[in-house]
């Protein structure tokens, strides 16, 4: 590659986004060099390992067959703990045990990052490994190309797609999206450990290919705004915390307490007994939502994924992946479109943000941008309410020789007098309008 060359598309970031952008355009007969800073894709990239599929089954169909995939998740759980207790609701779906699995799989992003990244390249995409973009090339208000570390580094393109991820700073520094601030940012940490295959599936009840999902809040991370996490792999589990940064920076605390802590709870310990740490990392969450979300397209340019802040804030879906595949796909179209009428301009571009408003990203963003103001002016759902469901419901099962009409009574009466009403009244209908 000669420095100065000319492609049709540069993509910065070998992440979901940035991969299906390219192995779309790849397809479509387009020129695509993707740039990643990692050495390799995969190796700078941290997620706690729900791939949600329908995009990719839609771009690679029965991609599972060939992809390194960890588990099908079929079994799913979602708890509230205190300091030392538990009260949860375990589900099990037999159809997720068919194709195409609920689109719902485990992954350890190093090796399924590559395996993407080596689909397109098989497609024929150029990917440029250790290739740091440090600045986007403009010719007065339309970006032409991009300054990377690599010797000769300027590269130049009709289109530059910006899918770094959460840090976005190619898109700060053009000012298309706000500074980061506390309240949009979510703070995770999430550890890998090693186990025996027949462990995981003693302790989690699966078996085969099988693989379980499990979603902890309130005292899992010591009741600030999150939640933690454990995720069964084939041959590990993760497990990771993501808490509201705001949050931890009130608190005063750090995500390793929170993760220390909730991997010593009585109701966590077993899972990852004896296992061996294989892998420690951090990184932080885009909240933004619908209303903080950047200018999606300029002339020449277009931001896909997390860089994008495309999250769903919803704690029940945790989805991420899939956005940030769907808007890698949208970006793809949209460029396609562009090059017939070579027309690069914003307003050629403007058919990105419409594909994205008439799919699940933008509708879903919309649907729930609440959720994230909800949480910071409720903190009683995430520690006070928690911590009482789960003293309400010890009393109530509590085996004693009081007569069973006369000890319920006192568990209902004891619950009346711990919560102000209107306001639990209040909260509750509010969740229902941001969550359901
Ligand atoms: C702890 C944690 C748990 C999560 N759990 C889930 C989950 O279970 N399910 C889910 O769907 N989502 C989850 N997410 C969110 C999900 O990881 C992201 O939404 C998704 O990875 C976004 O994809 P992306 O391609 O936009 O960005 P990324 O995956 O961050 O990829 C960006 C790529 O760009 C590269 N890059 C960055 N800057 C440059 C540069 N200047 N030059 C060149 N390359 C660069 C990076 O190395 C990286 O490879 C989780 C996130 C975290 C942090």
């Amino acid at each position: 590659m000669a420095s100065g060359e000319k492609f049709d598309c540069i993509v910065v970031g070998a992440g979901p986004a940035g991969t299906t952008c390219a192995y779309a355009l790849a397809k479509a007969g387009l020129s695509v060099v993707l740039l990643e800073r990692g050495e390799k894709p995969g190796s700078k990239n941290v997620m706690g390992g729900i791939l949600y599929s329908t995009i990719l089954n839609k771009v690679i169909p029965n991609f599972w067959e060939t992809a390194p995939v960890e588990r099908r998740i079929v079994q799913k759980k979602f708890a509230v703990l205190s300091d030392d207790s538990e009260v949860g609701l375990g589900l099990r779906f037999e159809g997720f045990n068919k194709p195409p699995y609920n689109n719902t799989f485990s992954v350890l992003r190093g090796k399924f990052d590559a395996w993407y990244a080596g689909k397109a390249e098989e497609a024929g995409v150029m990917i440029l490994n250790e290739a740091v973009v440090d600045k986007i090339i403009m010719d007065g208000k339309k970006a032409v190309g991009v300054k990377t570390r690599l010797e000769d580094g300027d590269l130049y393109a009709d289109m530059v797609v910006v899918a770094e991820g959460v840090t976005s700073l190619l898109a700060q520094s053009l000012g298309l999206r706000e500074k980061h601030v506390p309240e949009h940012m979510v703070t995770c940490c999430k550890e890998v450990i090693a186990l025996p295959k027949e462990a995981i599936e003693e302790r989690f009840g699966i078996e085969g290919e099988e693989g379980a999902s499990l979603e902890y809040f309130g005292g899992s991370v010591k009741g600030l705004v999150g939640s933690a996490f454990i995720y069964t792999n084939k041959e590990s589990v993760s497990v990771g915390i993501g808490v509201s940064t705001n949050d931890l920076k009130n608190n005063k605390l750090t995500p390793n307490d929170i993760i220390e802590n909730f991997k010593a709870h009585p109701s966590i310990k077993h899972y990852i007994k004896g296992g061996k740490l294989l892998e420690y990392s951090a990184h932080m969450i885009p909240e933004f939502g619908y209303d903080h979300l950047p200018k999606l397209a300029i002339d020449g340019l277009i931001i896909a994924g997390d860089a994008a802040g495309f999250v769903n804030m919803n704690p029940l879906y945790h989805e991420g992946s899939n956005l940030a595949m769907a808007s890698g796909l949208a970006a793809a179209e949209t460029i396609i479109e562009s090059k017939k009428n070579n027309d690069f301009s914003e307003k050629a571009l403007a058919g990105y943000r419409r594909r994205l408003e008439g799919s699940f990203v933008l509708k879903d963003l919309k649907r729930y941008k609440g959720i994230s103001s909800f949480a910071l002016k409720h903190p009683e759902f995430f520690k006070e309410y928690p911590e009482l469901l789960i003293k309400l419901a010890e009393e109530f099962f509590t085996v004693s020789e009081t007569p069973k009409g006369k000890s319920r009574m006192a568990v209902i009466k004891k619950g009346l007098k711990s919560v102000n009403l209107v306001k639990l009244a209040i909260g509750m209908n509010r969740a229902r309008k941001v969550m359901f």
